[in-house]
């Protein structure tokens, strides 16, 4: 391809909403445009880059035995409300009418439509087990809709679902899925764990998420480098302080005028945030909850979601009025103790192993120190609701934990009945029996991922793109295209190379040599052949994107060389 035609509209000044690497590069880069908020629009170099991931994607996932399919992306209304997700999803949801005025919407997932699909036509154990998969759009209307295609309202996913007999088969399926995604991400020249994910209230067995190490990533993910434990924030558990050492001391009220917050207490006391604990007011659905952690954590509001089986919008931290109804305090002085009312209190479970601590006395201006659990009062539940931080002791080794930030590439979850029961999907087994399938599910982020993988290959000139996905594997600059003999060798060696099925771009714009290396610099692609003076000698120059330096090398040997360096780096 000639870049004096191609539609690469380079920028210079980017809009300030694009924060992140690779959000700038895209634009900068001319991969894609904006279209509305979360939505975008892919131009030739960006098509090229997500065509390459999907046929990674495609590749690796027929090589695990999996079938690719192809499924609606308007779905109708009723095989959602058969699974009870019409209402579930809510306003992340894209829904809209026909004009006979039936329901539909923009699949944001296709668990229901492949299940229907398996339902239909598969109706004994001899046609089992089954992986299927698409590639397609998907829609959700999402709530924060951010770093470009990290986040966005419409992508590519491919998603993949597995029916088998017993889930035993369903460990098979899960286990194929996982290598291949492995695969997947390993071609794509990303650095990822794979995390113990939350599976949700709603049920499910296990999941796992592929995350992208990555300091813009939106999760939290603790690790262990000894024993290789890895779960995401929602997930992540530690091993608690099991010797306590300290005595009871006879519990106090202190008068704290003014002071609520815990960085107030540490300086008006002088004690240390970890011998404080807090006590949160949540309201959830028409109850209120009363949920206590130490006063150096972070509650994790998923665990929580958990615990009380609940859903996202359903659960928010209490008004002041509800505040100063259980407590009797203005807000900032809420305890367990005392409350009125009906409060559920739930409890860390570091909580019942401290000793001596300082909480809200439920009157203002008071707080009670040396207060112990068991003694002076007791839970409803105690359960993990913490973050884990960094230094915390691992739960299988107690070795201190990692935290780094990830995005989440892709996920694969067991599902086991929960659609099959929904809609109905069963086979007959050997003995003739009726019995619900087992199913599976798996998602990858295409644009997401291409997005990541900048995110991990970039410097301050440009995209670095890994040979696997780069749009073009060769740029050949001619450094003065008025000259004839560099004008002579730059054509030839761009035919030689483009009869070789080599992806080749030639910069035949006449422009200043370094405008010229600026862009293929930006554009990341991996080998530059620099075409200049030196022809004369026979020789031009080899450079790699990723490196520093240039090699001369003799014309004649310059296309053997470049196939050399592809073959090696794919
Ligand atoms: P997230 O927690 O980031 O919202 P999710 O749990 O909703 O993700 P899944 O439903 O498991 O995501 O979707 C499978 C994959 O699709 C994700 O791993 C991610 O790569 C991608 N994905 C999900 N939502 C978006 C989005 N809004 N924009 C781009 N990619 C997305
Ligand atoms: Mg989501």
């Amino acid at each position: 391809m000639r870049l004096s035609q191609l539609l690469v509209p380079t920028l210079r000044e980017i809009p300030a909403e694009a924060e992140i690497p690779s959000h700038i590069l895209m634009l900068k880069a001319a991969l894609m445009r904006k279209l509305a908020s979360g939505v975008y629009i892919y131009l030739p170099l960006g098509q090229r880059i997500l065509r390459k991931v999907e046929q990674i994607v495609r590749e690796e996932m027929d090589r695990a035995g999996s079938q690719e399919v192809l499924m609606a992306a308007l779905i109708p209304a009723e095989l959602l409300k058969e699974s009870g997700r019409w209402d579930v999803f809510g306003p992340e949801m894209f829904k809209l009418k026909d004009r006979n005025e039936r329901d539909f919407c923009l699949g944001p997932t296709h668990e229901e439509v492949f299940t229907d699909l398996i339902r239909n036509e598969v109706k004994s154990y001899r046609q089992l087990p089954l992986i299927l998969y698409q590639i397609q759009t998907k829609f959700r209307d999402e709530r924060r809709p951010r770093f470009g295609v990290m986040r966005s309202r419409e992508f590519i996913m491919k998603d993949a679902y597995s029916f088998d007999v017993d889930w035993e088969g369903l460990d098979k399926s899960f286990n194929k899925m996982y290598e291949a995604y492995c695969r997947i991400f390993d071609r794509c020249g990303l650095k990822y764990l794979v995390v113990e994910a939350d599976s949700g209230a709603m049920g499910g067995k296990d999941s796992k998420e592929f995350m992208v190490i990555s300091s813009i990533g939106e999760a939290a993910i603790a690790y262990c480098d000894n024993c290789g434990y890895a779960a995401n924030e929602e997930k992540a558990e530690c091993l608690i302080n099991q010797e306590i050492v300290e005595e009871m001391l006879p519990k106090e009220k202190v008068y704290t005028p003014n002071i609520r917050t815990i960085e107030e207490l540490v300086n008006f006391l002088g004690i240390t945030p970890d011998k404080f604990v807090k006590t949160l007011i949540y309201k959830a659905k028409d109850n209120v909850i009363a949920a206590l952690i130490r006063g150096d954590r972070d509650l994790n509001e998923t665990k929580l979601l958990n615990i009380l089986g609940i859903r996202e919008e359903e659960l928010e931290l209490a008004d002041a009025s509800i505040v100063e109804k259980v407590t009797g305090a203005k807000v900032g002085f809420a305890g367990p103790i005392g409350l009125k009312g009906e409060v559920l209190i739930i409890v860390d479970n570091e909580i019942p192993q401290m000793r001596n601590f300082i909480l809200g006395a439920n009157e203002t201006d008071y707080h009670i120190k040396n207060v112990n659990y068991g003694r002076d009062f007791k839970a409803d539940v105690v359960a993990d609701i913490k973050n884990v931080i960094e230094g915390d002791k691992c739960p299988r080794c107690g070795s201190p934990l990692k935290i780094d930030r990830g995005i989440e590439v892709g996920h694969i979850f067991k599902l086991g009945t929960k659609y099959s029961d929904a809609l109905g999907a069963k086979y007959v087994d050997e003995d003739g029996n009726e019995k619900p399938i087992i199913m599976g599910c798996y998602g990858i982020g295409i644009n997401r991922t291409v997005a990541a993988i900048i995110e991990q290959h970039h410097d301050e000139k440009g995209i670095i793109w890994p040979m696997s996905v780069a749009p073009y594997h060769v740029i050949i600059v001619p450094v003065n295209v008025s000259n004839e003999a560099q004008n002579r060798v730059a054509e030839d060696i761009y035919v030689v190379l483009q009869k070789e099925g080599i992806e080749v771009l030639i910069d035949d714009r006449d422009l200043r040599a370094g405008v010229k290396f600026n862009d293929a610099d930006l554009l990341g692609i991996p080998i530059r052949i620099t075409v200049g003076k030196k022809v004369d000698d026979g020789i031009v120059e080899i450079k790699l994107r990723e490196k520093e330096e240039a090699e001369e090398v003799k014309i004649s040997d310059v296309v053997e060389k470049v196939k050399n360096i592809i073959k090696e780096k794919m």
